[in-house]
């Protein structure tokens, strides 16, 4: 089909447009889901080649899929990325990325106000011998005094969940790459939306595609997008010494020809599907998302006993980000500190209209209290540091009409004084 996409359009219209949307098969407008294990051949010469890469085409789904493909395309489009990877969860993208280039014995330098999950995964590698070093603010300076010769990834989140720290990806960057280290950023609570971390200076970008990518709370996955301009030292990243023929493409090589296939965390063709039709609406759902927390946030603040973390607040410590990085939006997530575990519980029990549920990035309102539920194995010191206390309330806020929510909130924190001792 003819590319009538023009570089200069804007968001919604390349995402809706891309490169990736045109020319499936039988000219359909979305991809067809290929819910397949494996793909026949005419002769085994065919095959031969397909698997020895000397011509295009799938022959396992855990090794590829057109689906998976289309979904792959389309993201890589959107980060501007050299390629993109579609893994079965946000926590499989993660590992996957950080083991292609950790060997036993290498270290990550992270910050610890991370997304529990990740912590969690930091304290597994930690027993395959890959050693995590924990700052508790991602600043240049603090960074650059912690890399050691066996420093061999960066990795942060643009605005760490829950604790709404943003990652100074420029300055980050840039000591990184003096260093010789790449800087991955898991963008999940900011999406190409918000920002390109590529284009800020990161070196590869993780979602978890079960948030706002997906939108819809339908399907877990995850994606890497490898922006391919990282010049590796092979010397350096001996996890990658074997791929050194692929020079800036060795992560993505090592990782689709080699780590990824072997741990067969491949996203499943139907939830790449699910999750490419999700992400047609992205645009449309961050921005209604993104107003509908700052109204709220603002008006929860205005409620003299109730701390609110959200970005867009003057008062918030990483406020200048929102609009240095972040294109004058706050995202999605607010948290709020309701004077203790007893009065947050009544607070989320009173709500109407938010679900209490363990997820972010749904069309919904979600709610959760964090400390009994996603850090519960984490230490005080872990969650103090994530931003997340005994009366802390997590909102994810969604697409309703945020009148019905600040209403809905504003009410619950009202009744919930009623017996409460604070
Ligand atoms: N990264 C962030 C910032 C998250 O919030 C989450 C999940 O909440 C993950 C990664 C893990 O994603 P998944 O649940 O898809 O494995």
């Amino acid at each position: 089909m003819g590319d009538k996409v023009s570089d200069d359009c804007r968001f919604n219209t390349r995402l809706l447009h891309s490169r990736a949307s045109k020319g499936y098969g039988q000219r359909e407008i979305l991809p067809p889901i290929a819910q397949v294990t494996a793909f026949q051949y005419e002769n085994m010469e065919e095959l031969e080649k397909v698997f020895a890469h000397k011509s295009m085409g799938y022959a396992y789904t855990r090794i590829g899929n057109p689906t998976m493909s289309a979904f792959e395309q389309k993201i890589n489009e959107m980060e501007g990325g050299a390629g993109a990877i579609c893994c079965s969860s946000g926590m499989s993208a993660i590992s996957a990325a950080l083991l292609a280039v950790c060997n036993s014995g290498d270290e990550i330098i992270t910050g610890s106000g991370l997304y529990g999950g990740t912590i969690d995964l930091f304290h597994d590698l930690e027993k395959l011998g890959i050693h995590t070093i924990f700052t508790e603010n991602m600043t240049a300076g603090n960074i650059k005094s912690l890399i050691t010769d066996k420093t061999k990834v960066i990795f942060g989140e643009l605005i760490s969940n829950p604790a709404q720290k943003v990652l100074d990806i420029p300055e980050v960057s840039k000591v990184a790459h003096e260093a010789g280290i790449p800087l991955f950023v898991d963008s999940t609570t900011a999406t190409p939306f918000i920002a390109r971390p590529l284009e800020l200076g990161a070196d590869v970008v993780i979602h978890s595609t079960s948030k706002y990518i997906n939108g819809g709370g339908n399907s877990i996955g995850g994606i890497i997008v490898d922006g391919g301009k990282f010049a590796w030292d092979f010397e350096k990243h001996e996890a990658l010494k074997e791929f050194k023929k692929y020079s800036k493409l060795a992560f993505s090589v090592r990782l689709r020809t080699d780590l990824w296939e072997n741990l067969g965390c491949c996203m499943a063709p139907f939830n790449a599907y699910l999750s490419f039709i999700g992400l047609d609406t992205l645009g449309l759902r961050m921005e209604r998302i993104c107003r509908n927390a700052d109204a709220l946030a603002k008006a929860l603040d205005k409620i003299p006993d109730i701390k609110v973390n959200y970005l867009t607040l003057p008062s918030h410590p990483y406020h200048e980000y929102v609009e240095k990085e972040l294109g004058g939006l706050g995202g999605g997530i607010l948290n709020f500190r309701a004077g203790s575990k007893e009065r947050a519980f009544k607070i989320i029990n009173l709500l109407k209209y938010a679900l209490i549920a363990s997820n972010i990035g749904d069309l919904r309102t979600l709610v959760i209290h964090p400390a009994s539920t996603l850090y519960i194995r984490s230490t005080e010191g872990e969650m103090e540091a994530a931003g997340v206390y005994a009366d802390t309330i997590r909102v994810s806020v969604g697409i309703e009409d945020s009148d019905d929510l600040i209403r809905d909130f504003t009410n619950a924190i009202e009744e919930s004084i009623r017996g409460t001792v604070l």
